[in-house]
């Protein structure tokens, strides 16, 4: 099964153009028009967003089962780490696969990951949920997600 060069959605053996970022897969990259190069782009950009925050729920939930076990926080909010954590995991593998609901989702999730970030007071953690933030909330990923391209 061959896959899109710029989305990595499965292509249909019968269809040349991709579905998900609509940019004709035999096409060479030399010759793309800079609408294409920018949807290319953006499509990598969800990609790797997708992938961070598998990553990033998977910490969660190990730091939410280790606060539960050492009783660092009351059970309840570790709880609700542990939960917010693994919707991050399911996000980000949805999200690698361009799904509608990923659109409101990543804009709800990544505000209540910067409020956090914020109370927090986790610099680092602020500028990579913001950067996050400003990608998935973009027209441009609306236009991706719901295949309006
Ligand atoms: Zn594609």
């Amino acid at each position: 099964m061959k896959s899109c060069k710029n989305c990595f959605s499965r292509l249909n053996e019968a269809d040349s153009v991709c579905a998900v970022c609509k940019i004709e897969c035999n096409k060479d990259r030399k010759t793309y028009t800079k609408e294409e190069k920018k949807i290319s782009y953006w499509c990598r950009t969800l990609h790797i967003i997708g992938f961070l925050s598998v990553i990033g729920g998977c910490f969660g939930v190990v730091a939410g089962l280790y606060s539960f076990f050492a009783k660092t926080v009351s059970p309840i909010l570790a709880v609700i780490d542990i939960v917010f954590a693994f919707i991050f995991v399911y996000f980000g593998l949805s999200l690698r696969k361009f799904a509608k609901w990923c659109y409101i989702a990543g804009i709800i999730l990544y505000s209540i990951a910067v409020i956090f970030a914020l109370l927090e007071w986790n610099i680092l953690r602020l500028l990579f949920d913001i950067l996050f933030f400003y990608y998935l909330a973009s027209p441009t990923t609306k236009k991706i997600l719901y295949r309006e391209l």
